[in-house]
């Protein structure tokens, strides 16, 4: 529209000048230039249903959230290390929806640096324990240590493979019917750390497995889990990045769904709506474990801004009734999703809590073979439709919704007509053939 700089000259200065694996997502990449609620808008002007973005948890640039960090950085923007009422006051806010036991906060940047500093207290609270335990699938984080963490960054290109000190746990496959039992889980990566002359120091698990596969636990699987890892002295931690902040639905915070206490929980993406916040939140034994006489500091951390951010996006899922909101209207997609299941043999499960939500593609619901091909065809048409969905699991055919929780169920009768139309016009056949070819590196 004349204002933006023309899509060409855009994408040739990112090709130039950002880093080639800091990849865009969709075939013809999108240039945004506004978002608003549930909706972005690209350059032309036209308008996108957001159906992927948990990040901007209350809606793309809410109004009181832009308005509290803008005013907070035209007044203070300093560090943890002064006093400030906003940053104490968001502290005890954030804790209070926790368990009376996660009383301690504290505030680091990103998802990533809160895993990477959950597994830093971890090792001061077992020491001598240098193994660590995580399911498979995981994705914690980005940096060197929490990369090792994750089997969906570390078994793909590039990766380095499972180091001997990390423990997997089978991701649980209720559709399947496969590694349901938590025990058994537990008792194999314990024992695994042991033969090879080492004990669990931790063990982290997202809430609702994300890049997983959009899975929801087994009943009873993390209280079975825990009490095993507790029993060898490992801390167990609740990754909520993804999952946290109401979005369950049923639940503030989704490990409440599996009735465990964690010992520690790592927070980011929602957040601050956008700002760049996480935390930690921790019992106060493990707070004391890690004050062992080292200063822990982090420029940005909990800088005046985060905390007006922070507190900001708290109030509003608040008062706006945000987790009961995901309740309800999580209920009302996921039955039209399986009324469409009903209607199409390629959609194999639909599953979620509240607004995290799951369609697995597959060939025949009688053979449940993965189609990752058939799930990147939907995503696809989808946004060529306007509508942003995205694809992920450890077969890269689990369509992801989790979107902005200002998502309502006329925006959900919005993606359902969009999917049914898609759906109805069927698979192209070179997309079918592309699926019949495909196997799982690993077997299902
Ligand atoms: N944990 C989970 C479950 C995540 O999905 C992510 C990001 N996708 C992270 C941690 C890392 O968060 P960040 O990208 O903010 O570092």
């Amino acid at each position: 529209q004349g204002r933006h700089m023309d899509y060409d000259t855009v994408l040739a200065k990112r090709r130039q000048h950002i880093g080639p694996n800091t990849t865009l997502v969709y075939k013809r990449p999108l240039h945004m230039v506004r978002g608003e609620g549930c909706r972005l808008y690209d350059a032309d002007g036209s308008e996108y249903l957001d159906c992927v973005n948990n990040v901007a948890h209350v809606g793309h640039c809410h109004p009181k959230v832009t308005a509290a960090i803008a005013l907070q950085l035209a007044t203070l923007n300093t560090n943890v290390r002064y006093l400030h009422e906003g940053l104490s006051s968001y502290a005890e806010a954030l804790t209070d929806t926790f368990p009376e036991e996660l009383s301690v906060a504290y505030f680091v940047n990103s998802g990533s640096e809160a895993n990477d500093l959950a597994l830093r207290i971890a090792n001061c609270a077992a020491p001598g324990a240098t193994h660590v335990a995580i399911m498979g699938g995981a994705y914690h984080g980005h940096t060197k240590a929490i990369i090792d963490l994750s089997p969906y960054k570390y078994e793909g290109p590039g990766g380095e493979g499972r180091k001997p000190y990390v423990h997997v746990l089978p991701c649980p496959d209720p559709y399947r019917g496969r590694h349901l039992d938590g025990r058994k889980a537990a008792r194999e990566a314990i024992a695994e750390a042991h033969a090879a002359g080492g004990r669990i120091c931790a063990f982290f698990c997202e809430s609702v497995l994300s890049c997983g596969g959009q899975i929801i636990l087994p009943e009873g699987y993390l209280r079975e889990v825990y009490e095993e890892m507790r029993a060898e002295g490992a801390v167990c931690i609740a990754d909520e990045v993804q999952c946290g902040f109401g979005r369950a639905g049923d639940h503030f915070w989704a490990f409440e769904e599996q009735q465990v206490v964690p010992d520690i929980v790592t927070l980011g993406k929602p957040i601050g709506n956008g700002f760049p916040l996480g935390a930690v939140v921790v019992q106060p034994k493990f707070a004391a474990a890690f004050a062992n006489g080292m200063e822990y500091f982090n420029t940005y951390g909990g800088c005046t801004a985060a905390g007006a951010a922070g507190m900001a996006t708290l109030r509003v899922i608040q008062e706006e009734k945000f987790q009961a909101r995901a309740a309800r209207v999580g209920r009302y997609l996921t039955a039209k999703l399986k009324q469409l299941q009903q209607r199409f043999e390629f959609i194999g499960d639909v599953r979620g809590s509240g607004l995290m939500i799951g369609v697995e593609i597959v060939d025949t619901k009688a053979s449940k073979k993965p189609a990752p091909n058939a799930a990147t065809h939907i995503k696809e048409t989808m946004v060529a439709r306007h509508v942003l969905l995205a694809v992920d699991g450890p077969h890269a055919n689990v369509v992801k919704i989790k979107p902005p929780m200002v998502f309502a169920e006329a925006e959900a009768d919005h993606l359902i007509a969009e999917l049914s139309q898609v759906l109805e016009e069927g698979l192209p056949k070179e997309v079918i053939a592309a699926d019949e070819q495909w196997q799982p590196k690993t077997p299902l």
